[in-house]
């Protein structure tokens, strides 16, 4: 039977400031069984989009994306946090819901003509997520499909990636 996976998201008002509810997903991934379904949901979205590498940001991107990975049998490539990569990278800026950041991949982590699924945990704004297509259709990558545990659909992120297929979990 299939859980309400609503129930393991705890909503955090005022964080991180006042008037942010923060959708806290940490106790959904806690949970053997919803990760396992969420997981399971995801890599459903995925099975006949010929995926031939996952890419998600750091850090709950890489929560979400190894084990689906795994299922697909594909490999998976970091989107990391500026200054943690240790070979030649790609960057890529953007504005978050509260400030700003830059990603980084590898620059040879994604193969031109690669069809890529790239995951996080949530879509907010779609800065985070924009960011990290763009760094992998500059390397030659084709975007196959977006997944996400939740959408925050006040935040219009959908809008930001609407040339790209696109699954959530959940929406708040
Ligand atoms: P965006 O770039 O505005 O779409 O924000 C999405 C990114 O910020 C994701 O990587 C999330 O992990 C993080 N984020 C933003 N809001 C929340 C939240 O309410 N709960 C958990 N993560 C969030």
């Amino acid at each position: 039977m299939s859980l309400d996976l609503h129930k393991y998201v705890v909503s955090v008002p005022d964080y991180p400031e006042k008037g942010i509810i923060f959708r806290d997903i940490l106790p959904l991934m806690a949970d053997g069984k919803a990760f396992k379904q969420a997981t399971d949901e995801i890599v459903d979205y995925a099975k006949n989009k010929h995926v031939d590498m996952v890419v998600g940001p750091e850090a709950r991107g890489f929560i979400v994306g190894c084990p689906v990975a795994y299922e697909l049998g594909v490999g998976f490539a970091p989107a990391r946090k500026k200054g943690k990569l240790p070979r030649p990278a790609i960057s890529s800026s953007y504005d978050l819901e509260y400030g700003e950041a830059t990603l980084q991949m590898e620059n040879d982590s994604i193969k031109p003509g690669q069809r890529v699924l790239v995951v996080d945990d949530l879509l907010a704004t779609g800065g985070t997520i924009s960011a990290t297509i763009d760094m992998v259709e500059r390397m030659g990558g084709v975007v196959v499909g977006t997944a996400f545990i939740i959408e925050l659909k006040d935040l219009n992120g959908r809008q930001k990636i609407a040339d790209y297929d696109c699954k959530a979990l959940m929406e708040y």
